[in-house]
């Protein structure tokens, strides 16, 4: 359990709201004059079967335990979440000072990054002796904007130039050293890491300076690219080379391509390929993929042939067996990047390049080509079986074709979709010339006796709860209700951190909802805070409202930069949410709009409008229940209810209602037909 579920679980609402204001017991509930807006008769209920509260007048709001504090103290989330857990005796381990301490660390060392890079660009440009670097550039075809554009540099062929200038700068050697600039050897001598080199600087997808490439320029040169080492700030395993410039065009065309080295990169951007990026001679991880996925659906390998990564990761599928799970030296995996197809529900392909070209020398020579070339890239699942059956044939030895199948079908059936997996089989049936249904039996053999590390999909939807969803209004019975898990919710947040420009066309479409009646107008007005029950969601769904409000930070950026720290975990359990159960509820954009635009009377929605309308549905489901409460309780006199502008609210509730409910059923109705 989170601490956040379980400082909540500890607390009492009414507690937490009798330090503000007077409760008086109404029914099941209590009232009270609400702590944030003045009035004179009390429209304030705390809810405790629910766990919450609401205000029936100006304020209109309601919410948690957590987020009545936020509100009442004015702080914020992460503020509110120390003081609550200290009232109820939850430990919270302290980020505070080796936190703010490594934060700090980061910055600084960022910050010598940063000069060092302005450094080795103003010397390409400008120093003499970095004419064979001019030249260099010049020769592999980078034109000044591209120069300009990845800041290349060069660094001398000296010892001590870099280090000496970034202690004119007050920075310690220790620090120089820390930033993997410098080096420090072991009679204790340090000097400069990159000396008569052409200098990349790596940067993070938000452009901030990491590390750096270094190239030699002697053909002969070992190491030929000379990179920072792993450290603080540069981690091979998270950065993409190019993402920072990638990533509009990525989004734009929904498709990346993944190369190399970084010339690649550089030559297709200048060549207008907007949408390429290196791996950093690592093989790719999930953290990377994971990355790409919230922009891509499509990821093309440009794979070098003779890239001794490909040839001994081909070369291990004949022991597929012993290397399932094993960390491989190969610039790609092929069962890992199968079964990410699945789980990702991305399309992954490959491109072989011709013998001996790297997408650089191909793209400087014929743009077009290459284009042609990745517009013919395989899925990976085809790439490893025409790989790994190469050299059988109709005449191979039954042995030989069965070695080969046996060999291939762990890795082919590794994806989590069915669809996949059966299409897999039957592609390696028609190379290997033996029938599906032997295949087939192989893998279910197989699969009997390997335990299962995966979650099934009924687990993956337990786990998302989206099976056990109840109506958060009427709490559960059993157990306490602070505890209900809020699907909906987390689905919704999950697929607005994913992509939060979803929020503005879910809110146009609660808008041409709201013109189909008059008089439904607050219940139906844009998403907000309030169709989140949870405080921790309500805190989160505040930043990614903010993040559309601005345009110097890409959305997502901008949400992880300006999340509480006391909220990065739940951020995290969102993000993670199965993939599986998200893209359930998203089916393919094409399909989902293509019926729904002929619905008579109904615009086209898109899932995620579909799911944000149910979301309104359960906050309107949640109001009303609570407004029956007061009702049946009936504590409130008549004209109180009356002064709280209940039967209007309750109008206003019943008819948003129907409409969403009317629309819903459209929407399902016609699905159901086509
Ligand atoms: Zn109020």
């Amino acid at each position: 359990m989170s601490v956040i579920d379980d400082v909540k679980n500890r607390l009492d609402i009414v507690d937490v709201v009798s330090g503000y204001t007077t409760l008086q017991k109404a029914g099941r509930n209590y009232k009270a004059l609400c702590p944030f807006h003045q009035e004179k008769t009390p429209s304030f209920v705390v809810f405790p079967e629910t766990q919450t509260w609401r205000c029936f007048g100006a304020c209109g709001e309601g919410g948690d335990a957590f987020n009545f504090v936020m509100k009442a103290e004015g702080w914020d989330f992460s503020e509110t979440l120390r003081e609550l857990a200290k009232r109820v005796g939850v430990e919270i381990t302290p980020f505070s000072s080796e936190q703010t301490q490594r934060q700090e660390e980061s910055e600084r060392l960022q910050a010598i990054l940063d000069e060092t890079a302005r450094l080795f660009h103003d010397q390409l440009l400008n120093l003499p002796a970095a004419q064979v670097a001019r030249d260099y550039v010049v020769n592999r075809g980078l034109s000044a904007e591209t120069v300009a554009a990845f800041m290349l540099g060069y660094a001398p062929d000296d010892y001590r130039s870099t280090l000496q200038h970034l202690q004119m700068h007050g920075y310690s050697q220790d620090e120089i050293v820390e930033a993997g600039v410098a080096i420090r050897n072991d009679k204790g001598n340090v000097y400069d890491r990159f000396r008569h080199r052409l200098v990349i600087p790596i940067r993070d997808s938000r452009g901030r300076t990491v590390g750096f490439g270094a190239r030699a320029f002697a053909k002969d040169a070992v190491p030929k690219y000379l990179n920072s080492p792993q450290g603080l700030l540069f981690d091979k395993s998270q950065l993409l080379f190019g993402l920072d410039m990638a990533r509009r065009a990525i989004r734009e065309t929904e498709t990346v391509v993944i190369v190399e080295g970084y010339m690649d990169v550089m030559q297709a951007h200048q060549a207008g390929f907007a949408n390429v990026v290196a791996q950093m001679g690592t093989a790719l991880t999930e953290t990377q993929l994971k990355q790409l996925d919230r922009y891509a659906n499509r990821l093309i390998l440009a794979l070098d042939p003779d890239m001794a990564g490909v040839n001994a990761t081909m070369r291990g599928l004949n022991v597929a067996q012993q290397t399932l799970g094993a960390d491989q030296q190969a610039s790609f995996d092929p069962r890992g990047m199968i079964r990410y197809t699945g789980m990702l529900n991305m399309d992954i392909r490959v491109v072989t390049l011709p013998d001996g070209q790297d997408p650089d020398d191909l793209i400087r020579e014929n743009p077009a080509a290459w284009e042609a070339l990745v517009g013919r890239a395989i899925p990976i699942a085809e790439y490893v079986i025409q790989q790994s059956t190469a050299s059988l044939n109709r005449h191979s030895s039954y042995h030989e074709r069965e070695r080969v199948a046996r060999d291939l079908l762990p890795i082919l059936t590794a994806t989590e979709s069915d669809l996949q997996r059966n299409g897999n089989i039957q592609s390696l049936a028609r190379r290997v010339w033996i029938d599906e249904k032997t295949l087939m039996q192989w893998t279910q053999r197989r699969r009997a006796i390997q335990t299962r590390a995966v979650p099934t999909v009924h687990e993956q939807r337990q786990l998302a709860g989206r099976s056990s969803y109840n109506h958060p209004g009427r709490g559960s019975k059993s157990g306490k209700p602070g505890q209900t898990t809020a699907p909906q919710e987390s689905l919704c947040l999950s697929l607005l951190l994913e992509q939060p420009d979803r929020l503005a066309a879910a809110n146009r479409k609660l808008r041409e909802l709201q013109t189909q009646d008059a008089h439904v107008n607050p219940s139906l007005g844009p998403l907000g805070t309030q169709d989140f029950s949870r405080g921790d969601y309500q805190a989160i769904f505040d930043v990614l409202e903010r993040s559309l409000y601005q345009d110097e930070l890409d959305p997502l950026d901008y949400v992880f930069d300006y999340l509480p720290h006391a909220l990065a975990e739940r951020v995290d359990q969102l993000l993670a949410l199965p993939h599986e159960v998200v893209r359930r509820a998203l089916p393919p954009q094409d399909s989902a709009t293509a019926y729904l635009r002929t619905l008579p009377g109904v615009t086209q929605f898109t899932s995620f409008e579909i799911e944000s309308l149910i979301l309104r549905q359960s906050r309107i489901e949640r109001e009303l229940q609570e407004l029956y409460f007061l009702q049946q309780d009936s504590q409130f006199e008549e004209n109180e209810l009356t002064d709280y502008h209940y039967q209007e609210r309750l109008r206003d509730y019943s008819r948003a209602r129907r409409l969403i409910t009317l629309t819903l059923r459209d929407i399902r109705g016609y699905a159901r037909n086509v």
